[in-house]
């Protein structure tokens, strides 16, 4: 009988995304990986940002999925370079689902200023595999509650920044903002915090600069 401990594969993937590291550093790529629950608007927010970003920067996407091609295809007037991933069950990607893609698709995917990933709807797993991103973004709708920062911490632990979607529905749902930027600050003091709306566009190009802002620290 041989046993493998989940930390040893865990190793692995830090090895293999630390190759991604390399080779988006080579190529000048920043890539962004978004992690949320499904129907957090992790795709509509993708909508407003290429919208926003695409008449000035080279933009790709990883569009992670365990089915459809629906998001690319929502995506798709914005960019060409988008590569979907179906992943047929898995809850997450893992960085050497990325580096194959990087390495099938260098004309789409490292050719780009901004590469973002759009990782699987899952608010637990994605957090716990680094796909060698620059920036890790987590978004959280108020339509799912305040409880889900101390329920699924490590999420919001992980990544540089927060944001907080479809606070056009503030007023219809008992999501405390205040709250939750304690909650978030608690977990993580560095955490940049974007409350926004996709649908109105309120939030949006702040979100939008502080990317831009990050692209030119890369450079
Ligand atoms: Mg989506
Ligand atoms: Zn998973």
């Amino acid at each position: 009988m041989r046993v493998y401990l989940a930390k040893n594969l865990r190793e692995a993937n830090r090895n293999n995304a630390a190759d991604n590291r390399k080779i988006l550093r080579e190529h000048g790529v920043l890539m962004v990986n978004m992690m949320g629950s499904p129907g957090c608007g992790k795709t509509s927010l993708l909508e407003e940002t290429l919208k926003r970003l695409s008449p000035r920067y080279r933009l790709a996407v990883i569009e992670g999925d365990l089915y459809t091609t629906e998001d690319a295809q929502r995506l798709s007037p914005w960019t060409q370079k988008i590569v979907q991933i179906n992943t047929e069950g898995d809850c997450h990607l893992e960085a050497n689902y990325i580096g194959h893609l990087l390495a099938q698709n260098p004309h789409a995917l490292l050719d780009a200023e901004i590469l973002f990933i759009e990782n699987i709807g899952n608010l637990i797993c994605p957090a716990e595999f680094d796909l060698g991103e620059d920036i890790g973004v987590t978004l959280l709708s108020v339509t799912e509650g305040n409880d889900k920062i101390r329920k699924y911490p490590l999420a919001f632990k992980e990544t540089q920044a927060t944001i907080i979607t479809k606070v056009d529905l503030l007023e219809h749902v008992d999501f405390n903002l205040d709250q939750a930027t304690f909650d978030l600050k608690n977990l993580n003091e560095q955490a940049v915090i974007f409350p926004l709306s996709a649908k109105t566009g309120e939030g949006v190009d702040k979100w939008c600069e502080w990317l831009e802002h990050q692209l030119e620290k890369k450079k």
